[in-house]
């Protein structure tokens, strides 16, 4: 049986869900997206912006001119996130308006242990709640790690190339913030903030291929679902065999899309030790980069994978992030012209290959929306949370 509450709990979050994904929206829209009628939107805006979730800002002009108050998600409530990986701790701050207010990236010069991790990532969230200046209201923290997740228990199965192995990570990290955590993995996080937000807007059938320096994931998403597969592990295409003669793989075989294609191998190339992704970005692009043939060798093998996930999965578009997009963007013609020439004429129109729209925000704002799902899910459920910043919850 449909109860009111159950009724109202759905319309309550189908609008907070509007006024989230579209970063606003007037009453009008509100009112014809969701088929409900105006009294019924004007109770449920009341109801969020009661909850705080919500702020109604200056009238915009609606569809038939007449003034329609429009309904900002408040940026002051926010999610924290982290994105541990081999050589850095990146930590970011999202509002409900999706707008990333910080970013700290903090370099390692050991791949960091899992209390290593959570004890940088508790001083950069400190610091990022800090110099936001007001008060904020943290839901929590989401976590995109390089490796198999377990959603459902926030553990990690393994994480090769950070060594974690069955670590409960989610537990781990509230422990040393105050602050209830989910995790997932970083590549199938980027994929659905690809599709929600950046490249993969507007299509149904998208692979995204997260380039990091532990390695390739993949996130893939058909008919607008994201494939997760048995156990949740679904997408591991870096894992790939593009070249039998290749280095050997830690996963046991040779020649992995993975061992192939390395930020690694490209920073060598760059004579760099480290470097940020916009420094990355800006000397592969750089016309007279040393690394020229290293990213002509790298988009080779690229192409041949991509080749072989278009003849899979049959995607409209394939999205590249990370250090794959810096790649694809340094000989932008390169492997779009292999993937044109190559694909199984048969599918019909190549999919088309482009870079991640996010940019270096992407590995926040994907883990950022695993703490705002379930705030839509259920908007009255945070009533439960008190009002702090993360220093304060501990
Ligand atoms: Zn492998």
């Amino acid at each position: 049986m449909v109860t009111v509450d159950s009724s109202r709990r759905r319309n309550l979050s189908a609008v907070l869900r509007l006024v989230h994904t579209r970063r606003g929206a007037t009453r009008a829209e509100l009112t014809r997206l969701t088929g409900l009628n105006r009294s019924t939107i004007g109770g449920l805006v009341t109801e969020l912006a009661g909850l705080g979730l919500v702020l109604e800002a200056d009238p915009a002009i609606d569809g038939v001119g007449r003034p329609s108050p429009r309904i900002e998600p408040n940026p002051d409530v926010v999610a924290v996130t982290v994105n541990p990986d081999i050589d850095a701790i990146t930590v970011g701050l999202v509002g409900l308006d999706g707008r990333v207010r910080g970013r700290l990236r903090r370099a390692t010069r050991r791949v960091p242990s899992l209390d290593r991790a959570v004890a940088l990532a508790t001083d950069a969230i400190d610091d990022l709640v800090a110099k936001a200046g007001r008060p904020l209201r943290v839901l929590g923290l989401g976590i995109a790690v390089p490796g198999l997740v377990r959603e459902t228990d926030g553990s990690v199965v393994l994480a090769p190339h950070l060594g974690w192995r069955d670590a409960p990570v989610a537990a781990a990290f509230t422990a040393g913030t105050g602050l209830p955590a989910r995790v997932a993995n970083d590549a199938r996080l980027a994929a659905l903030a690809e599709c929600g937000y950046g490249a993969g807007v507007g299509h149904r059938s998208v692979i995204y291929l997260n380039g990091s320096a532990s390695g390739i994931g993949g996130g893939v998403v058909i008919e607008g679902r994201p494939l997760r597969g048995r156990s949740g592990f679904a997408g591991e295409l870096g894992h790939t065999v593009v070249n039998p003669a290749g280095r050997d793989c830690h996963c046991g075989r040779r020649g992995c899309l993975e061992t192939e294609v390395t930020r690694d191998r490209l920073l060598t190339a760059l004579g760099l030790a480290d470097a940020d992704p916009e420094t990355l970005d800006r000397r592969l692009l750089d016309p007279g980069s040393p690394a020229r043939a290293e990213v002509a060798r790298q988009l080779d093998w690229l192409a041949q994978a991509t080749i072989d996930f278009s003849n899979t999965f049959d995607p409209e578009l394939i999205i590249l992030g990370g250090f794959l997009g810096s790649l694809q963007a340094a000989d932008p013609e390169r492997l779009a012209k292999a993937v044109r020439g190559q694909g199984f004429p048969a599918l019909g129109t190549p999919p088309e290959v482009s870079r991640a729209a996010l940019g270096p925000d992407l590995p926040v704002i994907g883990p950022a929306e695993l703490i705002f799902a379930e705030l839509i899910t259920d908007p009255a459920i945070q009533r439960m949370l008190p009002v702090s910043t993360a220093s304060a919850a501990r």
